[in-house]
Order: C-alpha cells, then structure tokens, then sequence
C-alpha cells in the first residue's frame, strides 16, 4: 500500500495516510479526494458542515452554488478519468454542451467573436447538478463515510505532525462539546474559507505564506425563463467579458431545466445590486444593450442573490520550511481564483487527477511536500491566468499584486492574442485551449501562433451581435 508519510521519512509501515483519513468538507475538491484516498487507505472519513440535500440543490455551505458554473474541458477530461462516464451522466442529466464560439454571442476587448464552429465545449448546467453527480457515485464507496451536519473546529496534533482533527456537532450548538477524531492524515477541503491556517498555528505549527489579488469583482445573478424565445435558435448563450477597459460583465446561460442563470458583475464601489428593480436597470452598463433587452422580456423566476468575496488567493503550502506530517489541502483551500475564469471545479478535479498520479508513482515516497508540491502544480496554470489578468484590473489589491518587468512583457504579448482571437479561428482554438486548461500556457508560444500574434494584423469581427453560427454547424 502507498501512503503519504511524513517528509523525508522511509520507513516502511504506516505512515500518515495509511489507515484512516479525515477529509475536512465534502464538497467538489473533498470528494474527489476521497475518492482518490480511498485507493490507499483502510477508510476515508469526509466532515461536512452542512446535511445534503436530496437531489442536486444549493446548500449553504456552497453559497457560490446559487452562481453559474461553467465546467471547463481541463475539468470535463479529469473528472471522466477519475469517474469514468461522468460526463455521460452529466449529458443525460440534461446539462447542457455550449459550443465555443459557435453557439455564443461574446464580447471581449471591444470586439464581439466570430461564431466559427466549436473547438471546445461547455458545460453550463447548475453547480448543483454537478457535486449531486460526484457525491452520488463518491460515496457509493463503502471504504468512504460522509459525517454530515458537522465542524472541524481545530486539529490534533503539535507543530511536526497532524494527528486528527477536533468536531462539533452543529445540531448540538455553538457550545457542544469537542469531539476527537484521530487520523493518519488530514486533507483540507473545506474550501475559500478554510480556518486551517489558523488551526495549524493553534497546534504550534507554521501557516503557509498566503497570496492575495483582489479586483473586488462582485456578482448578482437571478433565474429567468427566457418566455419568448429571444435567443434565438442558435445562441444559447450570452457572453460579455470584463477588461482594464470596460470592467462590466454579464452572462446568460443556460440550465439543465431550461432556464437561463444571468450574472452581472461589476468592481468594488459600483457592485451589481440584487434588488428587483435595480438589478436589470444595471445590466445598461454593458457596453452592448443586448443583456439588457433580454432580460426586459424575459420572465424572472425568484430573487438575485450576490456573491462579494472573489479574491484570488493562494496558500503556499507547497514553499520551504517546517510543515507537518499529516497534512494536506486541495482545492479551493489551497487556490482559490477571480470566479470569472470559470476554473474551480476543473482545477479541483485536476488536484484529484494530479493526487492520484503522485500516489501511485511506485519510483518515489509520496512525502507530505512532494503530493503537496503537485497539488499547487495542477492549479498553476490556472493561477497564472487569473491572476495574470487580475493584477492588470483597475484597483487590483493584496501583496501580490504588484506588476513585475516579466508581466509587463507576458501582457503585451497577450494583449496582441486577445485583439487577434476573436476574428482568427485558428489561434482563438489555441487560446481557448489554454484557457479550458487543456493546453499548457506555451502553446501560445508556439511559432506558428506567435508568427500570428506578431506580424498579422487582428482579423475582421462582427460590427453588431452575431445573432447565427457561420459556417458549418458545431
Ligand atoms: C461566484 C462563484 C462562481 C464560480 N464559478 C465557477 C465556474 O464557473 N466554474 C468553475 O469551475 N468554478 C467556479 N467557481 C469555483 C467553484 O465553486 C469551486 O472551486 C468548487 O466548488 C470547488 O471548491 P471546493 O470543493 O474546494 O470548496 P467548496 O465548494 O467551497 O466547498 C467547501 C466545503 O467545505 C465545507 N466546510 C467548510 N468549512 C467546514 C468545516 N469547518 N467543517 C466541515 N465542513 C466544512 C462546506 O460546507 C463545503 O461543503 C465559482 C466560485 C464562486 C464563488
């Protein structure tokens, strides 16, 4: 059996993964973890906060569920090798496949897209459906325990070595008693929130080094049913993106009931409002009326709600330096990202994917640093995507921030592809590559694209929405 033992330490026997692990929240990242765990241990148990719904519903312990979530092809292609059929399921639950560009009306940096065939999908369906599916075919695992309706409220253990965690349960109130649960590892998961920062220093141990970009980007998004059709037989879906020019997002997609989730997204000082009457009238910010005249015939069905805390922050757990044995975290506990980037889930499933790998490398001990280590490498590209672009934002905040010589070369160079892709099918399938994390960031480096991107003038696009698909159907 492979087990993740404690830094440097060969011994045979169990080590810290070995018999028991506790995953702390049971949502994308932990369950994907536990699935992988449950292939190197005696048995997983996975503490969640909240009591699961019955079907594929938002809970409160995943507000940002209530917000659309597109499913990348980085995180459709993991997802299907750690769950095989996944994305069968997901199809037949009704999520629904959106063809980039050809079956999207996009605006970006003042242009709006060509609709050439696809040469990547989509999947727009809830969150909810999403973690219902992983969770469904998760815990069908008998080496796998979900203890619902409870806190991790600290860590057992001192500075060298995690032994367990502490829990409270919630039915019993904010003062029941402090239950232990002893561990061979523990595994964060429990998302942007995580107090294991904290819990490690309780323990006399070291937190990790956090980086922080913040544009201060908020959401609003409301259900509505699209009651006269105004899409349109080949559109599903509305794309507007925000740059350091014209900050305003707003998106309308499509659900696997056939509504449509529609977000507005604005930056700190002049956030989207989530009042009725308030909340279309903001979509006049856009820089095209298109949003705003579809939500005007459209049916609203129920309240908006916002979303404020969308920093991307990084916890270098990965760094040199004294960490203890015993503990992992994966996620949005590790990498949390600007949400506009679509990147979460796909990078939760990666971490999976990336944890799986390291486990079964028979070559090297899975120490505690080395599964660390490639935790934050499945969330790098990512990282350098959102935040590449975030420190660019007007009023970008937090200490890593800070425009260096090397961004300032990446952005022009990138500047370029993004005048170029909209009109070029070619390198707008690179670029989407990247950015769906399917390719690796040097594609675009390649020198056929960089012939494109430094000699050739940015391609025709369409003055007006384009409204139908050019050329052959995707
Ligand atoms: C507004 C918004 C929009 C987004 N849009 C996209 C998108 O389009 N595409 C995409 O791929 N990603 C998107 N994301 C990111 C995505 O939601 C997350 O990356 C994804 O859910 C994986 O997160 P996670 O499992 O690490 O954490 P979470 O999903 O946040 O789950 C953490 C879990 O831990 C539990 N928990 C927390 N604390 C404790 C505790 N002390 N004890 C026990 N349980 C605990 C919580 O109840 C929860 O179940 C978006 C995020 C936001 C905020």
């Amino acid at each position: 059996m492979n087990s993740v033992r404690e830094n440097g330490d060969r011994r045979s026997g169990h080590g810290p993964g070995g018999r028991h692990v506790v995953v702390i929240g049971g949502s994308l990242a932990g369950l994907l973890a536990a699935h992988v765990l449950a292939g190197h241990a005696e048995r997983v148990t996975v503490v969640e906060r909240d009591r699961y719904p019955d079907g594929p519903l938002p809970r409160p312990g995943t507000p940002q569920s209530r917000h659309p979530h597109v499913l990348l092809e980085g995180g459709q292609r993991a997802l299907e090798s750690l769950l095989p059929g996944f994305i069968a399921e997901l199809r037949a639950a009704g999520s629904p496949p959106v063809g980039m560009p050809a079956d999207i009306a996009q605006w970006q940096s003042g242009r709006w897209f060509r609709r050439t065939p696809a040469s990547t999908h989509i999947y727009t369906g809830s969150r909810a459906q999403i973690e219902h599916l992983v969770r469904q075919r998760v815990v069908a695992n008998p080496a796998i325990t979900v203890t619902e309706g409870t806190d991790v409220v600290g860590l057992l253990g001192e500075a060298s070595r995690v032994r367990g965690v502490l829990l409270r349960d919630r039915a019993d109130g904010a003062h029941a008693q402090r239950q232990p649960l002893e561990a061979d590892l523990v595994v964060d998961a429990s998302g942007r929130g995580t107090k294991a920062p904290q819990w490690l220093t309780a323990i006399g141990a070291r937190p990790p080094h956090e980086e922080t970009i913040d544009t201060g980007l908020a959401y609003a998004t409301r259900v509505y049913r699209d009651r006269n059709k105004a899409l349109g037989a080949e559109t599903l879906a509305y794309y507007v993106l925000p740059n350091p020019s014209q900050v305003y997002g707003g998106g309308v997609l499509p659900l696997e009931d056939g509504t449509y989730m529609v977000t507005l997204s604005g930056l700190r000082g002049d956030e989207p409002p989530t009042s009725d009457e308030e909340f279309a009238a903001y979509a006049k910010r856009l820089p095209h009326p298109l949003v705003h005249r579809w939500l005007s015939e459209a049916e609203p069905l129920g309240p908006a709600s916002g979303f404020r805390q969308t920093a991307n922050v990084r916890r270098r757990y990965d760094l040199h330096g004294p960490r203890p044995a015993g503990f992992l975290a994966t996620g949005d506990a590790v990498c949390t990202f600007n949400p506009i980037y679509g990147q979460g889930m796909a990078v939760a499933a990666l971490s999976a994917v990336a944890l799986r790998d390291v486990l079964d490398d028979k070559r090297r001990t899975p120490t505690t640093r080395r599964v660390q280590r490639a935790l934050l490498a499945a969330s790098r590209q990512a990282w350098d995507i959102s935040a590449g672009a975030d420190k660019k934002m007007p009023g970008a905040s937090g200490n890593a921030a800070a425009v260096r010589a090397a961004d300032r070369a990446a952005g022009w160079y990138l500047r370029r592809v993004q005048e170029r892709y909209p009109g070029d099918p070619e390198l707008g399938r690179v670029f989407r590559s990247v950015l769906t994390l399917t390719k690796p960031l040097t594609a675009l480096f390649a020198p056929a694209v960089a012939r494109t991107v430094l000699f050739s003038p940015p391609g025709q696009t369409p003055v007006e929405p384009p409204l139908t698909r050019e050329g052959p159907a995707a």
